[in-house]
């Protein structure tokens, strides 16, 4: 795994897979764009989650909910009132910090200062004006979550699909958060995405399912390339736990700045859906909430056994993508030393993840009967639908290896003369984690590709 933050840094900026947001004009603290490979780990792991919590399943529906929603979200969400971190301002350097966990900061962070004050909280909503008129009432937010589309959606889900409990909801989508202090790279930024499932299920179910959910995630993450010995648990308590929360366990990865959270598992109780349905009071809520003044909708189930509407618990898995990235990134993150006294640097993603699953290499790059059957292998592999292939003519083919291998591309194959004089059409296949190379035959490569990416 990568021992810095810098060399993995360096390695996203030099191969294409992040950079900073706004660079030319000197950057955006918090903000980072994803280059041309990272957009492929980033849609990668996004469909790995979509797989395994959705496709995998029978009971769990996808939703992809608007950015912008009605104020009344956030006001009974409890965001409006809650959702802040506390701040420090040093009178020395005039920089504001994140308290967090160490409520009591007394020394400034950035300049050793004592001269602190006290924290006070922070919302961390983006607040944005609706519409052409600017009044006391145009107002909302970026959501700062995923979650609340879900909640606000539940009733159509269930009309729609006709579920019945226990079942799910996932949603991948963008989230906003004015973060105090974003730092470690794309760790803790200010505009991220968010892989979350809301499950429901019945009071009493909850403490089960919420275990079942920290053993499926995490196995997921294990199943991502992440090791075990990486991953930690931490069972929030007292003051950290969410006052909506009756537990919640966080995945703890280890990040080249430490340990830290990738992915929390909450056991909301009926709080979200008491928050926002109309008639609070039928429903014996075992959650404290705001009373809803505005919802015009129940959102509750009918208990089949007990021939009642309850309105169901809900345990959240909510994982970071861009947190996600990261951990599969410093994990995969590889210096070898060679036999031959050099070395390289190897991205070890799982094969599903790679940006590039196959490099397609003609030995010689003016060499027209190399390039077209090189074109044609190409062509052939990027139907099979496995992500990109990409043909790469650069002649150089000792350069791609290396090249590629610092991508993370597991497989490259060369096409050099045997291929277009010998019967059969030999190619070389090179394997990135070992080196070897074998000689497949051109009219085998499609089963010989699919048997190594789907298994
Ligand atoms: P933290 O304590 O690190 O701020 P959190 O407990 O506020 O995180 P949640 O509200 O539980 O985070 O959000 C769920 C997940 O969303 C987190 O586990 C993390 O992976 C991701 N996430 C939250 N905030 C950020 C951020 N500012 N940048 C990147 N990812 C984030």
């Amino acid at each position: 795994p990568a021992k810095t933050m810098d060399e993995l840094v360096s390695l996203c900026k030099r191969r294409g897979f992040i950079f900073q947001g706004s660079e030319i004009y000197g950057g955006m603290q918090g903000a980072y764009d994803y280059g041309p490979l990272g957009i492929e780990l980033k849609n990668n792991l996004k469909a790995a989650w979509w797989r395994a919590m959705v496709y995998d399943r029978d009971d769990v529906e996808g939703l992809d909910a608007a950015i912008i929603q009605n104020k009344y979200v956030y006001k009974y969400s409890g965001h409006e009132d809650t959702f802040t971190d506390p701040m420090v301002d040093c009178h020395e350097c005039k920089s504001r910090l994140r308290a967090d966990h160490m409520k009591d900061i007394k020394v400034c962070d950035n300049c050793g200062s004592t001269n602190v004050t006290e924290p006070r909280d922070f919302n961390l909503m983006f607040k944005t004006n609706v519409g052409p008129m600017v009044n006391e009432e145009s107002y909302t937010y970026l959501r700062p979550e995923t979650a609340q589309g879900i909640f606000t959606n539940f009733k159509n889900v269930v009309d729609s699909t006709s579920r019945a409990l226990p079942f799910g909801i996932a949603q991948i989508g963008k989230s906003f958060r004015n973060e105090i202090t974003p730092r470690n790279f794309i760790f803790r930024v200010r505009e991220f995405e968010q892989m979350e499932l809301e499950f429901f299920c019945k009071p009493g179910e909850d403490e089960k399912w919420h275990q079942t959910w920290v053993d499926l995630r995490t196995q997921w993450w294990l199943d991502q390339g992440l090791e075990k010995e990486n991953i930690e648990f931490e069972h929030v308590t007292g003051d950290d736990l969410a006052h909506y929360s009756k537990a919640t366990v966080d995945i703890l990865y280890k990040f080249p700045h430490g340990f830290e959270e990738l992915e929390g598992i909450a056991n909301r109780t009926d709080y979200d859906l008491g928050s926002h349905t109309k008639a609070q009071e039928e429903f014996g809520l075992s959650a404290k909430v705001k009373p809803n003044a505005h919802s015009t909708t129940k959102l509750a189930v009918r208990d089949l056994e007990e021939n009642k509407m309850v309105v169901p618990f809900c345990i959240e898995p909510s994982a970071g993508l861009d947190r996600g990235l990261l951990a599969v990134l410093t994990e995969a993150y590889t210096e070898e030393e060679l036999e031959n006294g050099s070395s390289r640097t190897v991205l070890k993603l799982k094969p599903h993840l790679a940006p590039i699953k196959v490099a397609v290499l003609p030995l010689k790059k003016n060499k027209p009967e190399i390039v077209e059957a090189a074109k044609g292998i190409k062509n052939r592999l990027q139907k099979l639908g496995l992500g990109r292939i990409l043909y790469e003519n650069t002649g150089n083919v000792g350069k791609g290896y290396r090249r590629h291998d610092e991508v993370g591309t597991p497989i490259c194959i060369t096409v050099d003369f045997d291929t277009i004089e010998q019967e059969g059409a030999p190619v070389t296949v090179r394997h990135r984690d070992t080196m070897e190379q074998e000689v497949v035959n051109t009219a085998d490569l499609p089963s010989f590709i699919l048997n190594y990416f789907v298994n």
